[in-house]
């Protein structure tokens, strides 16, 4: 078999996290055959794909008759697969994904934090942005102090224009209300002032080029999804929610509201599992509803501890009862968005000769 050959029976494989074509994922970066060895660089769609040597498996009982003896070399590399829908503001960032809830206090904000330093542990580049203006807790979690300055850019035609510099928490870069305000200080957003906060929150912000901007949203309400839905179609939305009844029924409002605001929901995260509030509501209501279910983070202290500390993205540096979870929980999240770019993309026209 030639080179072009072996690759055109890889490319019909189906990926066995995704159930999508090797071709349509581009997952084959290249083949090359010497006479001692099959060559194969296997590229994934993100440095979060869960159990990739299960693709090596299926690339060597593919080959294994035509391979006549040789060496079977698989290697991996990634590249994040993202939909870009910033770049109509500036914004040079792959995949925006918001984070919400139904209701105040079901861990939302930890889930967010957790999310992104767990995008960064698999080597992504995030940024994390903290859209909770009526209780912003990202500084607090991540332990992220300073005052965002205000910096003067040049662009490639020679025009200035001014950017607000994130925060760097721990190497990733981090933005919210928190440092702007005082502590304890409530503010109350009129519909107009919160839209140009975003906005400059995502427009005028030097947020260099990502792989995940996650976005802390406020519980329930729609403003400032619907402002975002506005601003730049975003990757998905996540919803976090605690397994017992009466939570569930608030996530399923903040799921309408995404779907009214036309963000598709990515699916749901169940927190605070364990005996307290029980386990497995959201898996059910996930599966009742038809959305993928995102995994579960269970009730622990561990975590409680951490975000009073400012060290959630500690939860990814040692061996604690919870990072298997918070991993895991990270896989679902970038598989589902690579889903979605491959699945929502349009598929190319046919040419009619
Ligand atoms: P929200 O953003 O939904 O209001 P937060 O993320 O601020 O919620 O979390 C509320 C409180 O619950 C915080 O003190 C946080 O440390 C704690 N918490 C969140 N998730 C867990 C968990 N899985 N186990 C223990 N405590 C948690």
């Amino acid at each position: 078999m030639t080179d072009a050959e072996i690759r055109s029976k890889l490319g019909q494989l189906t990926d066995p996290e995704l159930e999508i074509s090797f071709d349509r994922l581009g997952l084959i970066r290249s083949v090359q055959t010497t006479s001692d060895a099959i060559k194969i660089e296997v590229q994934l769609p993100t440095p979060a794909y869960p159990g990739r040597e299960r693709i090596g498996d299926l690339i060597g009982s593919t080959l294994g008759s035509s391979a006549g003896g040789r060496k079977m070399d698989v290697t991996y590399s990634w590249q994040v697969l993202g939909r870009e829908t910033g770049g109509k503001i500036g914004l040079r960032i792959k995949n925006v994904v918001a984070v919400g809830s139904g209701k105040g206090g079901v861990g939302k904000s930890t889930t967010a934090a957790s999310l992104a330093y767990g995008l960064k542990h698999f080597g992504a580049k995030v940024g994390l942005l903290d859209a909770d203006v009526y209780g912003p807790s990202i500084p607090l979690l991540t332990g992220a102090k300073g005052t965002p300055i205000v910096r003067e850019v040049e662009l490639p035609n020679g025009q200035k224009i001014q950017r607000l510099e994130p925060i760097d928490a721990d190497g990733m870069k981090v933005l919210s209300i928190g440092f702007l305000i005082r502590e304890n200080q409530a503010v109350i957003w009129r519909g107009p002032m919160l839209h140009k906060l975003l906005t400059q929150f995502l427009q005028e912000t030097d947020w260099g080029e990502l792989d995940y901007l996650i976005i802390d949203l406020p519980p329930g309400t729609g403003d400032v999804s619907l402002t975002l839905s506005q601003l730049l179609g975003l990757a998905g939305a996540v919803v976090v929610c605690t397994p017992q009844k009466v939570a569930l029924l608030d996530a399923v409002k903040a799921i309408s509201m995404f779907d009214q605001v036309k963000i598709p929901v990515l699916g749901i995260v169940e927190n605070m599992s364990g005996e307290i509030f029980g386990r497995g509501g959201a898996k059910a209501k996930a599966a009742e509803l038809g959305l993928p279910f995102l995994g579960e983070i269970p009730i622990d202290a561990t975590i409680r501890v951490r975000g009073d500390d400012g060290q959630i993205a500690s939860l990814f540096e040692d061996d604690n009862p919870v990072k298997p979870h918070l991993l895991r929980m990270t896989e679902n999240i970038a598989m589902q968005i690579a889903k979605r770019v491959i699945v929502d993309a349009p598929m190319p026209s046919l040419e009619i000769l």
